[in-house]
């Protein structure tokens, strides 16, 4: 299969507004943006970490590869609307320094926008020119790009704080990372092998024993680390008490479960039943707060998600 990407697929995301950065790298509006700077409301990571939503860059350094097919995944998959190209190998391998460059200037363009809004707030917008973070979280997986230690570092030159947004399938690359993020995240989608299969959908061969390597590679790192569990109704919304074991052999500083949403692309797999309400995800939390050392901290009833620790409050980056 060709790892060349299909035109339509580059003319689609276009038409989704994301800006495409070289070869293989993208930006993308967050939502949470538009609803900060014209309804005064940040997104839940502002609320628990103290990134200010307002400055901060959504992007990915591998938008169209992945190792996995996740049912609940917003992006475009090989074989949606009949588009084929090789997920799992990425089609260059551009600079770090010019990728970074490029998401400076993607997110001065879409800002643009709400320079004229007289809804929009001033001073965020103002403070919004000078971007501070990067959510490298957008779409793929970023341990695909060879460089990603070196993209970390070129933004924690800038003054940038990083959240790195992992499936955890390559643990020999987070192993080798040559810079830590701000914060590292890892989904960890099903609570056992089975569950897993149905839900992921990897396209390496073990990709469960190898997610399993990455979380007990966890208490090495020196950032804060999360297990993010997106949580879908009928799917992978069960067994809290296996989860519970993955969180104690991780031991990561956080645990977001979060709710499904029913947006992008995984509408062609799922359905709005598949979306869990808050108190559901709440009920989760409760559950596997019984079934571990980790106790419920906070919650963003908006974001349908919550936070677990074992600290008594989270850090704050911002
Ligand atoms: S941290 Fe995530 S949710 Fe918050 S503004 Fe950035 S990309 Fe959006
Ligand atoms: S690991 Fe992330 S990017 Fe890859 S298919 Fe799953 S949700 Fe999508």
């Amino acid at each position: 299969m060709q790892s060349q990407i299909p035109k339509e697929l580059l003319q689609l995301m276009k038409t989704q507004k994301y800006h495409m950065i070289g070869q293989h790298s993208a930006v993308k509006r967050c939502r949470w943006l538009y609803n900060t700077l014209i309804h005064n409301q940040p997104c839940y990571k502002q609320k628990f970490y103290g990134i200010k939503t307002h400055q901060c860059i959504q992007m990915t350094p591998t938008a169209f590869n992945c190792t996995m097919r996740c049912l609940f995944c917003w992006r475009a998959q090989s074989g949606d609307r009949g588009m084929k190209w090789k997920e799992t190998a990425l089609p260059a391998c551009d600079e770090p320094e010019d990728i970074v460059e490029g998401c400076i200037k993607a997110q001065m363009r879409l800002l643009s926008g709400y320079k004229a809004n007289v809804k929009a707030d001033k001073e965020k917008y103002r403070e919004a020119l000078t971007p501070r973070h990067a959510a490298i979280s957008l779409a793929g997986e970023p341990t695909l790009y060879p460089r990603l230690g070196e993209l970390i570092k070129s933004f924690h030159k800038r003054g940038f704080t990083t959240f790195l947004v992992s499936n955890g399938t390559i643990p020999e690359a987070l192993s080798k990372l040559s810079e830590e993020p701000s914060q590292l995240y890892i989904s960890t989608c099903a609570p056992n092998k089975k569950i897993f299969y149905e839900t992921c959908r990897p396209q390496i061969p073990n990709a469960w024993e190898r997610l399993n390597e990455t979380l007990a590679l966890l208490p090495s790192f020196k950032c804060p680390t999360v297990m993010r569990i997106t949580l879908v109704r009928h799917l992978n919304l069960k067994h809290p008490e296996f989860y519970g074991k993955l969180v104690e052999k991780a031991h990561p500083t956080y645990v977001e479960p979060k709710a499904y949403m029913h947006v992008g692309f995984s509408r062609l797999r799922l359905t709005y039943a598949n979306t869990p309400l808050h108190k559901e995800i709440q009920d989760f939390a409760v559950s596997l707060a019984e079934e571990t050392s980790y106790k419920v901290l906070d919650e963003s009833r908006s974001s349908r998600v919550v936070l677990l620790s074992r600290l008594e409050k989270p850090i704050k980056l911002g």
